[in-house]
């Protein structure tokens, strides 16, 4: 089956066709580097990386390009109040987003363009919208004149005048319309600047993003992504000033996740109500983190409980010591690859076309814009049926070798999803460390019967000291990492 992708574009589920038969480009919008990213920004990184993945293993030679902004108003705020260099505040913050996306599994760009190393670039297609008659200057700030580009707005469906009225954007006598958006900044006293035909500045957002996607990925590619908010203003913008520049087609897939929410509202820096991806990588697997975001699809808000958190770290686990028990069992037998094999059991038969119609279900699912939701359900059915499997016992090379189908199946939608976790040695110290816990909380709640609660706290603040907090629930005590 072919591939299926919702288009923000044509806002249906398109097939998708690539532009050059040698390369799928995809550029994914980076994060600012001024502090440490929440998970709300980690979903993108977490959900494209899945669809990237996806892709190359669907045979797709993917060059996956995201930028880094590495200077901007956040940024330069920062530098001033630590009384530092911007760059040493995006240095500081590129190295933590490298840290983090690999506790989150995330598999590094091809490319990752930063801003200030592309200052030329932005200069000389800002140059061209001006020779085009697409941009002006006012007040040592440069502009888009959206009047002149017919299209504007396509995107995000909405109609020119409505986006006037919705008036959310500041009245600003500099510019002719007040659609116009920014491409060149005046630099004000004390910021950081760059030389450039209209007077020391430095690029606008937008701009920046138009500039570092053609020149990895040529001016048309295929996927350009990022979270929903990003679809108006600036991935309309981002169409604007290519389209604008080249005359022909830019990104021809947008791709737009969903908002992370808490307790009810958009996790964002600027409500205050953000966890880093840092803290949550302290206390939760990375498996865990990502069963958690794939669970929903990547379009569909997501909201974050503790509890939720707490179940998929449950499910790895799970998940984790199946996949090691079968592995084992299987020993190095070799998987059944043939297409109408013959088996002695009826078990056996029975088995093998449970686990091609789960290999094949899953994935017309993914097939499907992405629906890893069902994939991972399907993931736990095939891991059901195999422990059903395997706990009818196994006897023979016939039996270890559909242990070793069933442990290939689910490598290969692992190399997309990433949820399964190899490290043997992670799964045991886990276990072995509940099982240690378990027999003290036991013994704290046989004190507690007893009426001797000076042992019974004893022990719950010996547990605090390393590290555990223990929680009475309606069930029974429960304990988890502090933070
Ligand atoms: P920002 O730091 O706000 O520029 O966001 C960086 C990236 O994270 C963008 O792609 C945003 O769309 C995305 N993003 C920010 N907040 C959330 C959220 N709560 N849920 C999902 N994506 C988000
Ligand atoms: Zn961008």
């Amino acid at each position: 089956m072919a591939i299926h992708v919702f288009n923000t574009l044509t806002r249906k589920k398109e097939v998708y066709e690539p532009v050059r038969a040698d390369m799928t480009g995809f550029y994914v919008c980076g994060p600012t580097v001024y502090d440490y990213f929440h998970i709300g920004n980690a979903r993108p990184f977490i959900v494209f990386d899945v669809i990237r993945r996806y892709l190359i293993y669907r045979g797709y030679n993917v060059r996956y390009v995201m930028n880094l902004t590495d200077i901007d108003d956040k940024i330069i705020r920062r530098a001033n109040e630590e009384g530092v260099s911007t760059d040493v505040i995006a240095q500081r913050y590129i190295n933590a987003f490298f840290e983090d996306i690999q506790k989150l599994g995330v598999r590094p760009a091809d490319v990752y363009p930063r801003a200030t190393q592309h200052v030329q670039d932005i200069i000389d297609l800002i140059q061209k919208l001006f020779d085009r008659g697409f941009a002006y200057e006012s007040g040592g700030d440069v502009f888009f004149d959206v009047s002149k580009f017919p299209n504007y707005a396509r995107l995000s469906g909405k109609k020119i005048d409505e986006l006037m009225s919705g008036a959310r954007i500041a009245v600003d006598e500099r510019k002719r319309n007040p659609l116009d958006f920014v491409l060149w900044k005046a630099s004000k006293p004390g910021e950081p600047k760059w030389e450039s035909p209209w007077g020391p500045g430095r690029p606008g957002w937008h701009i920046e993003c138009s500039v570092m996607s053609m020149k990895y990925l040529g001016d048309t590619f295929d996927f350009h992504a990022g979270g929903m908010d990003l679809i108006f203003p600036h991935h309309e913008n981002e169409i604007a000033q290519s389209q604008a520049a080249t005359g022909g087609d830019f990104a021809h897939y947008w791709l737009h996740n969903g908002f992370l929410d808490i307790h009810g509202e958009k996790m964002a820096k600027s409500l205050g109500n953000f966890i880093t991806a840092r803290q949550l990588a302290e206390r939760y697997r990375t498996a865990a983190i990502r069963l958690f975001f794939l669970q929903k699809h990547y379009r569909s808000p997501i909201d974050f409980t503790e509890e939720a958190m707490d179940a998929a770290s449950a499910s790895v686990v799970r998940l984790a010591t199946s996949y090691q028990r079968f592995a084992e069992a299987a020993g190095d037998a070799a998987p059944i690859l043939e297409p109408e094999p013959r088996f002695s059991s009826e078990a056996a038969t029975s088995f093998w076309h449970a686990l091609e119609a789960l290999r094949r279900e899953a994935l017309e699912l993914m097939d499907d814009d992405f629906n890893t939701p069902a994939v991972t359900g399907k993931i736990f059915d095939l891991v059901r049926e195999t422990n059903r499997f395997f706990e009818r016992g196994i006897q023979n090379e016939e039996d270890r070798r559909l242990l070793a189908t069933a442990r290939s199946v689910l490598d290969e939608f692992d190399s997309f999803m990433g949820i399964i976790e190899r490290t043997a040695a992670a799964t045991v110290e886990a276990e072995k460390i509940d099982r240690i816990v378990q027999i003290l909380l036991q013994l704290r709640q046989r004190f507690r019967q007893e009426k001797n609660y000076a042992l019974a706290d004893e022990i719950r603040a010996q547990l605090g000291e390393a590290g555990v907090v223990v929680e009475d629930t309606p069930k029974g005590p429960v304990w988890r990492w502090k933070n």
